[in-house]
């Protein structure tokens, strides 16, 4: 499956489509996935336009990456849990198909051969 034409996420941030809402703050919002791969299983997705991939990632807007890590604690926190898992797919190429930029967070029994 390609990246999808439409940015789904945003929608969500704009309330033009419905979410399970975990977190959210100004520049961050965290939801629960739609079809989850553990029994938590959580998108971290930045507001901001123009981050489509990780590979939009340059030394003048590397915080907002960086807050992701801050906003999976938070959500860790809010979940209860003393552990987590983060997965990000990057590009069409890696997997990607929402096209924003987003974490996958998840509970330690994701099943991961890693
Ligand atoms: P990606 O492959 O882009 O990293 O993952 C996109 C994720 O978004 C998938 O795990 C998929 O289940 C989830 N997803 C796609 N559409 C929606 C939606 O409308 N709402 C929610 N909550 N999750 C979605």
């Amino acid at each position: 499956m390609g990246m999808l034409p439409f940015d789904v996420f945003e929608q969500i941030i704009n309330r033009e489509s419905p979410a399970d809402i975990v977190y959210e703050d100004d520049n961050y919002i965290a939801f629960r996935d739609i079809a989850p791969k553990a029994n938590t299983h959580v998108l971290i997705v930045p507001k901001g336009p123009g981050l489509v991939t990780a590979k939009d990632a340059f030394e003048d807007n590397v915080n907002i990456f960086g807050g992701l890590f801050l906003v999976a604690n938070k959500v860790a926190d809010i979940e209860n849990l003393e552990g987590y898992k983060l997965h990000m797919n990057v590009d069409e190429a890696g997997g990607q198909i929402v096209p924003r930029v987003h974490f996958h967070f998840l509970s330690s029994d994701y099943e991961s051969p890693l």
